[in-house]
């Protein structure tokens, strides 16, 4: 059974597909602002191993020489060497080298962000929201490097100090998933970079085009700022390669980002070796819309965190939560929005919906509508592959929403496509419950105008993220970012999140010439 709606008019599919050759120069471009030529980096089929595909058209664009586990000891080692002579720079002077990054983040946006179309599908509006990101955290890290603050605290004992210090940690590893491909490396690298660590950086397999034109002008700033080369470099391969940082003693912080499965593997790993570890893992992000709601504002806000970026943003909005008394306008609402979204191509004009990222996403997306159905659920709308003609090779799908009779198992995974569950909830606690009834705890939203319910909301969703009138993504640096429970505990890109990348010391400074101890013990 195909549990897809058939309906022809569900979403406007954009036939116009760009050919082969429009997306290697897309790629052409990219990469050679970025300073990497095109035609040497990816060889022919015979010498490299990775093999590099764009989900827009599905097509293979080359294959990339992989990395090997001597290389990798190899790149581990410079980075720790690295590490020696980074660490002795002063803060505010390694902030310099994250500016200059910065700049030439922006003076390249366009062109890395057609890198980041290209691999992960998105929109260019949404591309360059994540190159901007990324310009953003080099700022915030500017700052920061004046900022690597401790406190001082007050000692019970006469002519004695307390206090806190922060030093730089070594040898940061950073292994992140396909849909934000570049952002979360500077999430991680910018800070790490000024708390004086180096960083080895395990990109996905399926978008490391991106990743080297990234690291790329990372290493041109580094250059022209007279620091180490090698404090930054990127490995290329897919898990085999990530689960060597993983094991590797020199690596003392390991930050991961990607589904709950890679976690729960790596997570105990690193633990075993007394590594320190990172975990910005799957989402399952609801959003309650009450009857006070501004039912246009809530509308918009949720189609964009539903459908956006077809659905493969780790805070994608995947569960409604309504009122009854407003569910049914509201998801008559939606499915009408969702009858006009454009899907196809990124690079095409107006679309608004890209392709997912393969055959494996798209088969999980059928067999989550399947589950959903065979528990209840039933499909208001989409869920069907579109343009399959056109691109056997690449994955359209149109946005589904599934009216659910309650939680239900299929509700409680993450699914990475673009599937929305609606639920109804009469008692607005009972539907705060429901928000927190699942096993991960990344981002939720709140759409209301009762200031009790906004409230309530933030004391009792247990997400890393709650949201008021806004969606439950398109998050800001700025304030620090990560989920709880089965998220992974991790907080990246703002607020204190830079402590994670530094070794803290408590001092004690005796200046009293005597030598009382502590808790007002005598000995000798
Ligand atoms: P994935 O877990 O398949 O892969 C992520 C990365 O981990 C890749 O680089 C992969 O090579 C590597 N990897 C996988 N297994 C590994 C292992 N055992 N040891 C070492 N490395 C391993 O995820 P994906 O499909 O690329 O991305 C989608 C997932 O990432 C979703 O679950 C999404 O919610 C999550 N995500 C989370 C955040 C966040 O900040 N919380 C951000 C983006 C994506």
């Amino acid at each position: 059974m195909n549990p897809a709606s058939t309906d022809p008019q569900t979403a406007t599919a954009q036939t116009q597909l760009p050919r082969p050759e429009e997306i290697q120069e897309l790629v052409r471009t990219g990469l050679s602002a970025c300073g990497v030529d095109f035609d040497s980096l990816l060889s022919a089929e015979s010498s490299g191993t990775l093999p590099v595909r764009s989900p827009i058209t599905g097509q293979t664009l080359g294959h990339l020489p992989g990395d090997t586990p001597d290389s990798v000891s190899r790149k581990i080692a410079a980075a720790q060497a690295a590490f020696e002579q980074w660490r002795e720079v002063p803060a505010p002077v390694r902030g310099r080298v994250v500016q200059r990054w910065g700049r030439l983040l922006t003076e390249h946006k366009e062109e890395l962000a057609g890198l980041v179309t290209v691999e992960a599908g998105k929109t260019p509006s949404e591309a360059a929201g994540e190159v901007q990101e990324m310009i953003d955290i080099c700022e915030l890290a500017l700052g920061q490097s004046r900022q690597l603050y401790g406190k001082t605290l007050p000692s019970e004992r006469p002519g004695h100090r307390l206090m806190e210090t922060w030093h730089p940690l070594g040898v940061v590893g950073v292994i992140s998933a396909f849909n934000f491909p570049v952002a979360v490396y500077s999430w991680n690298t910018a800070l790490a970079l000024v708390c004086g660590d180096t960083v080895v950086w395990k990109p996905s397999e399926l978008s490391t085009l991106s990743a080297i034109g990234a690291s790329a002008l990372l290493r041109r700033a580094a250059e022209e700022q007279g620091a180490p080369a090698d404090l930054a470099t990127v490995l290329v391969g897919d898990r085999g390669i990530g689960e060597l940082l993983v094991d590797d003693p020199r690596i003392a912080l390991l930050s991961a980002t990607g589904s709950v499965r890679m976690g729960r593997e790596v997570g105990p790993r690193v633990a075993q070796r007394f590594g320190r570890s990172l975990l910005e893992l799957g989402g399952n992000n609801a959003a309650i819309v009450a009857p006070s709601a501004d039912l246009d504002l809530a509308l918009r806000g949720v189609v964009f965190a539903a459908a956006g970026t077809a659905g493969q943003r780790c805070t994608t909005l995947r569960r409604l939560i309504v009122h009854s008394d407003i569910a049914e306008e509201l998801t008559e609402r939606i499915v009408a929005a969702y009858r006009t979204l454009s899907i196809g191509s990124p690079t095409a004009e107006g679309v608004l919906v890209g392709p997912l990222i393969n055959e494996a996403g798209f088969r999980k997306m059928q067999e989550s509508l399947e589950a959903a159905v065979a528990q209840g659920g039933e499909v208001l709308c989409g869920g069907g592959r579109v343009l399959a003609e056109a691109a056997p090779e690449a994955y359209y799908v149109e946005p589904a929403v599934v009216r659910m009779p309650g939680q239900t198992p299929i509700v409680e995974e993450e699914t990475f496509a673009p599937i929305l569950y609606v639920m109804e909830y009469t008692d607005f606690d009972a539907g705060v419950e429901l928000n927190n009834a699942v096993p991960q705890g990344l981002s939720s939203a709140v759409f209301t105008s009762d200031l009790a319910e906004a409230e309530r909301f933030i004391a009792t969703s247990d997400t890393g993220i709650a949201n008021v009138n806004i969606g439950t993504s398109g998050a800001e640096i700025g304030g620090a970012f990560g989920g709880n429970k089965e998220t992974g505990g991790g907080r990246e890109s703002g607020t204190d999140s830079w402590q994670a990348y530094m070794r803290q010391a408590t001092n004690t400074i005796n200046y009293s010439g005597e030598l009382p101890l502590a808790q007002g013990v005598e000995f000798i």
